[in-house]
């Protein structure tokens, strides 16, 4: 009965093991194929590497031989052969080491800075939503430290080298030590006679591999799952250093407050505690690596010398000359080695693969949003009409609605504005609106077709926005502006001039190619009021028809807020314009006003009707004015 249960136990352990050595090779083959994708140079230069160094180990062990013997036999005409050609081939296999070598270099550089770009890539194609979700922005971080900690794509690559190498090592000492097993002895039928047999030297070679095999499986197997419980906590106290260092140390805003708010203390003891963790797993990993190098070598060093008894034994019974006896010595050794270098190599693929995961699951991300693919029209007379029918929405990993069964049309050329309280889900509609989320029910439509049918780029197209968290980049005034678009100078003028920012960019040293922000290639540190302006000028340039500006005067002293409400009509010109503002008497600039409530629309209309209609708007109007009077 219990024999009965043993069975089925070692069955799926054993089958576990295959399925688990299944994905390790599955993601090896999805990463060299990401390796070809980028540099289609990398595995042929990885090939020839290996072949050159089998090659180089047996031609050596090949020419020895024969030296020797031909030295033993006196037939030194042999002998000076033999040695030209031991050294004329490892002169010529060295040169195209060296050759390769310098390729794979080049190679290395391109796998490693293309790995970062694969990353990038895909981070920017990924749509708003998804790249919003703190996990994603995790993966981000970690396939990043994973890939610059421990070797990336080279990692995968030499793993694999490695591994082809010792399999050719095996393959070509298989064949050697195929010839000395069938080699018979010289007549006799003493224990040596007997032992030098093919067919009791086979046996005993295949007890030797199948033990080996035992052997290196099960300790190895014990050192992988030693090593995976380590690298798993490794990793988060790794983000969180790097969190430390990139968000906290070096970050200038920080800085004030770490100074005003005395957090050096504070800060310091996080920096200690991450690092004692972080060094303890090195130690570990340190520990680990010693003792697992250290059973790989004992094991290997007595094959070593079992090895050689063989071989001995097979030169004694006059099995093999002298001089082969160091090319067959040689080739079990290598066998051996080969062997310990293959379950090594497998053990670099597993780990190189473990630090990977994080990266493919990256790779393997879905946008959530549904890929349109119908073109949207550009209209001239900018005719565009968009429509909320019945739109409920949640934000991703939370339950409570934001936005409730909204109903709205968005007519062309109007000037709109969204008002009510904090949290009313005014920039939310906003972001739907620019479809950076879906609705959870309901849908948006655009002249009639929903707007998930359209291709997400061409829609987004229709729309500027400068959200209240706008953003500049360490980048050139020109270039903050003209972001995607081809640079016109003209047109650059004249949005700033319209923004309002002119003046102060005429200032700046070198006017609109004067870098933002002070880094270390110079640059210039600008106001809360002058970047909203140039957050302004952007929207503007872009030429969009429809202007969305949430809350766009909210950092502006009182006469640039002023010169915004002079200017508005001049600034939006005939684009239809949302407006999102706190500043009640921004609203009388606009023809249409919708008031949000906890995700409701609950009026709509000009600002006298809805004066006159003594609701939430005219309340919060007359808070206002208040305010003003007093
Ligand atoms: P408003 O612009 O009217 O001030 P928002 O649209 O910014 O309001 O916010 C509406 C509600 O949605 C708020 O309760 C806010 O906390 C929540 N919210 C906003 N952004 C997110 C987000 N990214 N994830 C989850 N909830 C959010």
């Amino acid at each position: 009965m219990e024999r009965q249960n043993k069975r089925p136990k070692r069955q799926r352990h054993r089958m576990e093991q295959i399925r688990d050595a299944a994905g390790i090779h599955g993601k090896g083959l999805e990463l060299l194929k990401i390796i070809h994708r980028i540099d289609s140079s990398a595995i042929p230069l990885q090939l020839m590497d290996a072949v050159i160094q089998v090659t180089h180990i047996y031609l050596g062990l090949f020419f020895t031989a024969r030296l020797i013997d031909s030295l033993l036999e006196a037939a030194f005409r042999r002998a000076f052969f033999c040695a030209g050609a031991l050294i004329l081939t490892a002169l010529l296999l060295e040169m195209a080491g060296l050759l390769v070598a310098g390729a794979q270099e080049k190679s290395w550089n391109r796998l490693f800075t293309g790995l970062y770009m694969l990353i990038r890539e895909k981070a920017f194609s990924l749509d708003y939503e998804t790249m919003e979700q703190p996990e994603v922005v995790d993966r981000i971080a970690r396939s990043e430290r994973t890939a610059a900690m421990y070797g990336g794509l080279n990692g995968i690559l030499g793993a694999y080298k490695e591994m082809l190498e010792s399999l050719l090592t095996i393959g070509m000492a298989v064949g050697l030590t195929a010839a000395l097993c069938f080699a018979p002895p010289a007549a006799g039928d003493g224990l040596l006679a007997m032992a030098a047999r093919p067919a009791v030297s086979v046996a005993i070679v295949l007890v030797f591999t199948c033990v080996a095999f035992v052997v290196y499986g099960k300790g190895n197997r014990g050192f992988n799952r030693r090593h995976e419980v380590i690298f798993s906590s490794h990793t988060d106290v790794e983000i969180k250093l790097g969190y430390m260092t990139n968000n906290i140390l070096k970050d200038s805003k920080t800085a004030k407050v770490i100074r005003i708010y005395d957090m050096k203390e504070m800060l310091m003891a996080n920096f200690r505690e991450f690092n004692e963790v972080s060094t303890s797993f090195f130690k570990r990993w340190n520990i680990l690596d010693r003792q697992a190098g250290l059973f790989r070598n004992t094991v290997n060093g007595f094959f070593v010398v079992c090895a050689y008894l063989f071989v001995a034994v097979k030169a004694l019974a006059g099995a093999i000359t002298i001089g082969t006896f160091t090319q067959y010595a040689g080739a079990l050794t290598k066998m051996a080695g080969g062997f310990r270098d293959l379950v090594e190599s497998n053990v670099l693929l597993r780990r190189n693969c473990t630090y990977m995961e994080d990266f493919l699951n990256f790779l393997h991300l879905e946008s959530s949003h549904v890929a349109g693919s119908i073109p949207v029209e550009k209209r001239l007379d900018g005719e565009y009409e968009i429509e909320f029918k019945d739109v409920s929405f949640h934000y991703p990993g939370s339950e409570e609605l934001v936005l409730k069964h909204v109903n709205c049309k968005l007519t062309t050329k109007n000037k709109m504005a969204l008002v009510g309280r904090n949290g009313a889900g005014k920039t939310t509609f906003i972001k739907l609106l620019c479809r950076l989320y879906e609705p959870t029910e309901g849908s948006i439509t655009l002249n009639g077709v929903d707007i998930r049918k359209y291709k997400e780029e061409e829609y987004r197209e229709l729309f500027s926005v400068v959200f209240q968290d706008f953003k500049l980049f360490a980048f050139p005034v020109w270039s903050n502006l003209v972001a995607g678009y081809e640079r016109e100078d003209g047109k650059l003028r004249d949005c700033l001039e319209r923004a309002g920012a002119a003046e102060f960019v005429g200032e700046l040293p070198q006017g609109v190619d004067t870098l933002l922000y002070r880094t270390k290639d110079g640059g210039v540190e600008i106001s809360g009021g002058e970047a909203q302006k140039l957050a302004l000028a952007r929207a503007l340039y872009k030429d969009a028809p429809f202007v969305v500006l949430d809350e766009p005067t909210a950092a502006l002293d009182p006469i640039s807020e002023a010169q915004v409400y002079a200017g508005f009509d001049e600034m939006v010109k005939e684009k239809t314009s949302v407006y999102i503002s706190h500043r009640m008497s921004s609203c009388r600039f606009c023809d249409d006003i919708i008031v949000f409530d906890q995700g409701r629309i609950i009026e709509r209309g000009s600002h006298e009707e809805l004066l006159g209609r003594q609701g939430q708007y005219a309340q919060m109007w007359n808070a206002q004015a208040k305010y003003y009077a007093d």
